[in-house]
C-alpha cells in the first residue's frame, strides 16, 4: 500500500512507473520555463505541466517536483513567471531542464520583479495563492497578474520529444490550418 498525502491509503498499482510516464508521454503538449527571483538570484526550470485553472479569477497552475530547486523558492505570496517557448527555443527548454548548454545567451527580459524569456510565444506572471503537495510534486496555483502574448508556432512536447507544427494549406477549407508533425 502508497500513503498519499492526505493519509488515505490506495490499492497498489498494476502498472510501473516507466508505464505511467510512456502513457502520460501521449498527451501531446507546448513546454514552458517557469521562472522566480528569491533572494537575489533568478531561477528558471523547463515545465510541461503548466495550464490555466479559471477565468474568473484569472488561475493558472504548475506542477513542480519536490526535488526539484524550483520547489524550494516556491511559496504562497511569492510570485513565478510562465514563458511559452517558440518553435526556435529548444535549447533553452533543453538548458532548463538541468543539461546546461555552455555559452548560451539566457535572454531574460523582467515583468513585476519576475524574470521571463525574451521572445517567448507568452508570459504570464503569478502570485502564488495555494500550494498543493500531490505525491512527488506540489501543485501551485497562482492569480495572474500580468500576461502577454504574439503570434508564431509553438515548441511542442510529446512521448519524450520535441516537435514543432507545420502549417498545412487546405485547398477545400479557409485559411491556414496547424497540424502536428
Ligand atoms: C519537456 C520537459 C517538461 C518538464 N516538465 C516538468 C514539470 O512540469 N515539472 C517538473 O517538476 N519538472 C519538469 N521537467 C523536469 C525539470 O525541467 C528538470 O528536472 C529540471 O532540471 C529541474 O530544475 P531545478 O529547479 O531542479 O533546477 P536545476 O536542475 O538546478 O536547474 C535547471 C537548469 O536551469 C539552469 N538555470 C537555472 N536558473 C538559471 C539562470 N538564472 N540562468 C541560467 N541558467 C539557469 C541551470 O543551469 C540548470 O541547467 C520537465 C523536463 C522537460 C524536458
Amino acid at each position: 500500500m502508497t500513503v498519499p498525502t492526505d493519509g488515505a491509503t490506495v490499492a497498489p498499482v498494476p502498472f510501473d512507473s516507466r508505464q505511467f510516464r510512456m502513457t502520460m508521454g501521449k498527451f501531446a503538449t507546448g513546454v514552458t520555463i517557469v521562472t522566480t527571483y528569491h533572494e537575489g538570484q533568478s531561477h528558471g526550470m523547463t515545465a510541461n505541466s503548466f495550464l490555466s485553472v479559471s477565468l474568473d479569477p484569472p488561475l493558472v497552475l504548475v506542477s513542480v517536483a519536490a526535488r526539484a530547486r524550483l520547489h524550494a523558492l516556491l511559496a504562497p505570496g511569492c510570485r513565478y513567471g510562465v514563458s511559452v517557448l517558440a518553435d526556435d527555443q529548444e535549447a533553452l527548454s533543453r538548458h532548463f531542464a538541468g543539461r546546461p548548454i555552455e555559452g548560451l545567451h539566457i535572454p531574460f527580459v523582467w515583468q513585476h520583479g519576475v524574470p521571463l524569456i525574451d521572445n517567448a510565444l507568452a508570459h504570464v506572471v503569478a502570485r502564488v495563492v495555494d500550494a498543493h503537495p500531490a505525491g512527488d510534486h506540489t501543485l501551485y496555483i497562482g492569480q495572474v497578474e500580468y500576461l502577454a502574448s504574439r503570434d508564431g508556432p509553438p515548441l511542442l512536447f510529446f512521448a519524450g520529444k520535441y516537435g514543432r507544427m507545420e502549417t498545412v494549406s487546405d485547398a477545400g477549407a479557409e485559411g491556414p490550418f496547424w497540424y502536428l508533425w
